[in-house]
C-alpha cells in the first residue's frame, strides 16, 4: 500500500475530464496490481457507465450490480422515495432503469431456484450432514458443475460454479429452521448460466458431498 490518496484542486475524471471535488464519489484506477501507481481517477458517473456497458456486453451480473439492481427495483416498484436518495444514485437508477430492472428480475428468478434448493436439499438432509461433520469445507460434483460448501458462525455458504461463473447461496445451520429463509449471497455469472447451474444441481435426487480441506470461502 502506498501513501493515503489525497485529491488535488485539479484532480479530474480520466474519462469525462470533469473535476473531482472533496466529497464526490470516485474510483482510483491503478496502473497495475503491484506498483501502487495511479493511472487515473474515474468519477462515479463514468464508473457506472463502464459497469453497465460491461454488463450489456457480457450479461454477467456481479454481487455489486445485483445489490444495486434490487435497490433500484425497490425504489421503482415499491414504496421507495427517489427523492430521499443521493443524487448520484438517483441519476444512476433513472439512466439505467431498464438494465437494472432486467437484472433484478433475473436475480429474482435465481432466488426462486435457491428456495427450491433449500427446500429439496438443504433442509431435508444437507443441514444435518453439515451439522454432523467436523470439517468446514466440503465438495460435490454434479457432472461438470462444482458445488462447494463452507461455513462458520451459524451461516453456511454453498457455491455452485462452472468455468469462471459462480453463484453463492447462504443458509442457516439452525436445526429448528424448517422453512426456507436462505438466499443469494453472491453472484458472478449471467442470469442464464446461474439459473441453469442451480436448476441442474437442484434436480439431483441427493448431492454426495465429501470433506475437502481446500474449500475455504471468503465472505463471512
Ligand atoms: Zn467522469
Amino acid at each position: 500500500m502506498g501513501k493515503a490518496f489525497e485529491l488535488k484542486a485539479t484532480s479530474k475524471c480520466g474519462t469525462c475530464k470533469n473535476l473531482i471535488k472533496e466529497g464526490d464519489i470516485f474510483d482510483i484506477i491503478y496502473k497495475d496490481d503491484d506498483s501502487g501507481k495511479i493511472k487515473q481517477l474515474i468519477c462515479d458517473n463514468c464508473d457506472v457507465d463502464d459497469r453497465i456497458q460491461a454488463y450489456r456486453d457480457t450479461k454477467v451480473v456481479n454481487s455489486k450490480l445485483s445489490l444495486e439492481a434490487h435497490m433500484a427495483q425497490y425504489y421503482f416498484e415499491q414504496d421507495g422515495d427517489l427523492k430521499q436518495i443521493r443524487a448520484e444514485a438517483r441519476r444512476f437508477y433513472m439512466k439505467y432503469k431498464k438494465d437494472l430492472l432486467e437484472i433484478a428480475e433475473g436475480t429474482d428468478k435465481i432466488k426462486g431456484v435457491i428456495r427450491e434448493f433449500e427446500t429439496n436439499h438443504w433442509i431435508p438432509y444437507l443441514k444435518k450432514y453439515w451439522n454432523d461433520s467436523k470439517e468446514r469445507g466440503h465438495e460435490a460434483m454434479v457432472g461438470k458443475i462444482k458445488v462447494l460448501m463452507w461455513g462458520c458462525a451459524g451461516r453456511v455458504l454453498v457455491t455452485v460454479s462452472f468455468d469462471d461463473q459462480s453463484v453463492t447461496m447462504i443458509f442457516t445451520d439452525e436445526k429448528s429452521q424448517l422453512t426456507p429463509n436462505g438466499g443469494q449471497q453472491g453472484i458472478d455469472a449471467t442470469v442464464v448460466v446461474a439459473t441453469k447451474m442451480l436448476e441442474t444441481v437442484t434436480s439431483e435426487k441427493k448431492l454426495e458431498f465429501h470433506p475437502e480441506e481446500a474449500v475455504k470461502l471468503a465472505g463471512l
